[in-house]
């Protein structure tokens, strides 16, 4: 089976980016990207096992904006071969495909897309956290959902939004 197109089509037509997104940026500063809103849908802290292994931490921080030209699905050029960002793929429990997006100098993980089984694109684009800057301080990170506390390996604060899985109805879900 051939592997499907890192940059799918939206399901709706994309607009453009705002002009004034957040900075993303990988470690080493050979990827700047920018977020397609200022402010995003939603903020999670994960703390699955994948997102223990891609950073390499106790838990993943995911920063959700709608895919917008400028933002995602990435240019071409960026993940052409010899292009900064690099990628791969691995289908997740819900049946669908997550996309990983990482710089292919340092290796700082950057982004994540899901194609849903359907061959859509979900419209949430998860940004790493730790990679956004924010000099003006618009996400709120202490009011972050903290998901897959399952396999939590951290203690649980009482004054946390907890979800022993992930949110129903997606990540902006209160
Ligand atoms: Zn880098
Ligand atoms: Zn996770």
């Amino acid at each position: 089976m051939a592997e499907p197109t890192p940059t799918p089509a939206p399901a709706s037509p994309t607009p453009a980016a705002e002009p004034d997104g957040l900075v993303i940026r990988c470690q080493c500063n050979a990827v700047r990207l920018r977020t397609s809103t200022l402010r995003p849908i939603g903020i999670a802290h994960c703390h699955c096992t994948n997102c223990r292994l891609q950073s390499g931490s106790a838990f993943g921080t995911s920063v959700y904006f709608p895919p917008a030209k400028g933002f995602y699905p990435l240019e071409p050029s960026l993940i052409a071969e010899g292009g900064p960002v690099g990628y791969f793929s691995h289908g997740t429990d819900s049946g669908n495909t997550m996309y990983c997006y990482f710089c292919r100098a340092c290796g700082s993980r950057l982004i994540h897309a899901v194609i849903l089984a359907d061959g859509t694109l979900r419209q949430t684009v998860s940004v790493k956290g730790g990679a956004i800057e924010d000099p003006d301080g618009v996400l709120d990170w202490a009011s972050a959902k903290h998901i897959f506390v399952r396999s939590a390996v951290i203690p649980l604060s009482p004054s946390w939004e907890t979800y022993e899985t992930t949110i129903a109805n997606g990540p902006t879900k209160k």
